[in-house]
């Protein structure tokens, strides 16, 4: 299927504040004396503070209103952005939702932990090993199985969302993204070389690579991984995009690993582990351009993107997308980091 068929057929759900801005980082660019860097703003996206999910989301929420659900289910970290997102998606169409938090209820509710009890969510607190949330990913649901069932016996209907909305339908939405970001490269006249982003699940990473190329853009998309993986990511996001075309049935050729470049340099001790650069980076980009970063994604993609620079990994003539996934709600959770 041609992509503007698709998107003519399948239609999203309005939940993000869209085109999210794009703008010149002119005082990092000066700052680092490397390539011209832009940040495309879907830290804007608006759901309940927004952030990259939310694009996801307006897919996803149209699957789960179609199959008339009633109940979505799905899990994420005790600080999940993921999480925060989909329970406004699910509050504003006046659905229940059911968040199975990776840990022990803490003593005191922050950042995205805090936005959810705001929203009236039914906050499950189950820590859950790699190997439950591979299996989740894949489909199985050990962990949101049985709450499906109990959903199912008192009369309403489940929809279970994997983590990070990481499936062919979500990933429609970075590849509408990508169709937005190329309208406003035109605009401005600019080609560029890279983007940029902050690598978890890899589905964005998934649908940006299926956009770059479904819309014939001379650009390359460079992952920075912000945890370790049983799998390299390279080979699960060609995975998910192969899924994605063959699910929608999209005129696309097939993705190898070997196309898809991810980077695991900036990850430290682990995920949700802020590292000093990542620290350094958050404040740095705050006091020259005021964005915030985050301690999880961003701020280490970032502390990423400028070793690379200091290292000569672009020309100086070259031009970058630096994609804000959002995220800095979660800096409140983190906050000995900053005193
Ligand atoms: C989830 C998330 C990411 C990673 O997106 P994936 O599609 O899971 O790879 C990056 N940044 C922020 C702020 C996120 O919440």
């Amino acid at each position: 299927m041609d992509i503007k068929v698709l998107f003519e057929k399948f239609k999203k759900i309005p939940l993000a504040f869209l085109p999210t801005p794009l703008e010149y980082a002119e005082n990092l660019t000066k700052l680092l004396k490397g390539p011209r860097i832009f940040f495309k703003r879907d830290d804007c996206t608006g759901l309940a503070f927004g952030g990259n999910k939310t694009r996801k989301l307006e897919y996803i929420m149209a699957d789960v209103l179609e199959k008339q659900a009633d109940v979505i289910i799905t899990i994420g970290g005790l600080q999940s952005n993921w999480a925060r997102q989909t329970a406004a998606a699910a509050k504003k169409h006046g659905l229940k939702i059911i968040l199975v938090l990776n840990g022990k209820e803490p003593e005191e509710y922050q950042g995205n932990l805090l936005l959810n009890s705001i929203l009236g969510c039914d906050i499950r607190f189950k820590p859950y090993t790699d190997e439950e949330e591979q299996r989740e990913e894949a489909g199985e649901t050990p962990i949101t199985g049985g709450i499906a069932k109990e959903v199912k016996k008192i009369g309403n209907i489940p929809y279970i969302i994997p983590l990070g909305g990481c499936n062919p339908i979500g990933n429609l939405g970075y590849i509408n993204a990508v169709k937005e970001l190329k309208k406003q490269l035109e605009k401005k006249s600019i080609n560029i070389n890279y983007i940029i982003s902050a690598v978890g699940t890899g589905g964005t990473q998934a649908g940006i690579e299926l956009g770059l190329r479904l819309y014939e853009m001379n650009t390359k998309c460079y992952g920075i991984s912000i945890s370790r993986h049983i799998k390299p990511k390279s080979q699960e996001i060609a995975d998910l995009c192969n899924q994605t075309v063959k699910y929608f049935e999209l005129e696309c050729s097939q993705f190898s690993p070997d196309e898809i470049v991810v980077n695991y340099d900036y990850i430290g001790k682990g995920y949700a582990i802020p590292t000093n650069k990542c620290i350094e980076a958050i404040r740095t980009v705050a006091q020259i351009e005021g964005v915030i970063l985050d301690t999880v994604y961003t701020g280490k993609a970032m502390a990423g993107l400028i070793d690379l620079i200091k290292k000569g990994k672009f020309k100086k003539n070259e031009n970058i997308v630096f994609l804000h996934t959002g995220g800095e709600i979660a800096n409140f959770a983190y906050n000995k980091f900053f005193k």
